[in-house]
């Protein structure tokens, strides 16, 4: 009994991607195949495509999904990654990467997340590299033994679930391992993407007194606005340009700074204005700077006048993933996140990343 599914293809970096057919195959020893039925569009793609990092082509894109389970492999636990248990026809997000376990990082330093040999579907696994069906823009995946599968409670709305497909457990690993958000305190997040309405949404789940997001252009803050996330939104892009939003911001926090400034822009000038938003004695969490833009003109001096704790993350793992699942009933019952997110049919794989480019959409998925 052999199906197809359709899958959506970089085949030279900066060219138009195609769309192949290919060939399901038996779910492998300790695997499962997952039917896709949303693919997410995440900026790291844009880079991708373009060929901004080294990553082995041709290969099918999408490193953020959402499925059905369809078949499990020969000898597979029938039991996601929260311990619970797992049968055909459930939906899923599954993690993008699978940690080697014995590097160095992985091994010694217990940081999975900063694996020298990470395989990531959607992003590293090409076609000739044993499997095809290794990315989420496809009507099927193939996952591996050690992929990171979980459960989604069936109250949870699938498009809900896709809007912080990257981007939650990205600042889940952030805020719970790097720097947690405390009860009470004034946070601010520049960027008014996916990472950094993640991160002002989770700040409000944690117990922040006050989320001002620092971001645009507008209508995204407003976006974010009624989907109930930050409290107080302020245009960087606005008239009266960067150094007029910043001094509001800083008025929204009583003229002191926060006691936590969260990076999610992911521009490298977003950093040395960043430094200057926190109070005194509070900390700087860098997280958006995950694609190499290059150097920028800081003043360290706000480094050392403030006491600042400046902390990066990278990445995430399964575990990561996992917790953001498991936050998703928490996160939609007081957050609309499926109003920031726009499906578009997998042949439409061209027009959504023109939007995502463009900013006409925040959150784009590919469904099929
Ligand atoms: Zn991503
Ligand atoms: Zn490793």
């Amino acid at each position: 009994m052999s199906r197809t599914a359709r899958a959506v293809v970089l085949e030279e970096f900066g060219a138009p991607l195609s769309l192949r057919t290919f060939e399901v195959p038996a779910a492998p020893a300790g695997g499962m195949v997952v039917a896709c039925r949303h693919g997410g569009v995440c900026g790291t793609d844009l880079h991708l495509a373009q060929g901004h990092l080294p990553i082995p082509v041709p290969l099918v894109l999408g490193h953020e999904g959402l499925g059905t389970v369809e078949e499990f492999g020969p000898g597979t636990a029938a039991r996601d990654a929260a311990g619970r248990e797992l049968r055909v026809g459930d939906t899923v997000m599954w993690a993008s990467s699978i940690a080697c376990g014995t590097c160095v990082p992985c091994r010694l330093h217990r940081e999975p997340t900063l694996c020298e040999n990470r395989r990531t579907y959607g992003v590293n696994r090409p076609l000739d590299g044993g499997s095809e069906l290794a990315g989420a823009w496809a009507e099927a995946i193939v996952l591996h033994e050690g992929a990171t599968v979980v459960r989604i409670d069936d109250a949870v709305d699938p498009l809900a679930a896709m809007a912080f497909a990257c981007a939650g457990p990205t600042v889940v690993h952030a805020l719970y391992e790097r720097r947690p958000v405390r009860v009470g305190e004034v946070v601010v997040v520049q960027g008014a993407g996916p990472v950094g309405l993640a991160a002002a949404a989770l700040a409000q789940l944690a117990g922040a007194a006050k989320v001002i997001v620092v971001g645009g252009p507008q209508g995204r803050l407003d976006l974010a606005a009624k989907a109930g996330i930050g409290d107080v939104h302020i245009d960087i892009t606005g008239p009266g340009g960067a150094a007029a939003a910043l001094e509001r911001v800083r008025e929204e926090t009583g003229g002191r700074g926060a006691d936590l400034v969260i990076e999610c822009a992911g521009v490298p000038v977003a950093v040395a204005q960043g430094l200057t938003l926190a109070r005194r004695g509070g900390s700087y969490l860098v997280i958006g700077q995950y694609t190499d833009a290059g150097d920028t003109l800081l003043n360290p001096h706000q480094i050392v006048y403030r006491q600042l704790d400046v902390v990066g993350s990278w990445a995430f793992t399964g575990a990561h993933l996992t917790e953001y699942v498991q936050l998703l009933p928490a996160l939609t019952a007081r957050f609309d996140l499926r109003s920031l997110v726009t499906s578009y049919p997998l042949a439409e794989h061209g027009t959504a990343l023109a939007d995502v480019a463009g900013g006409a959409t925040l959150k784009a998925v590919l469904s099929s």
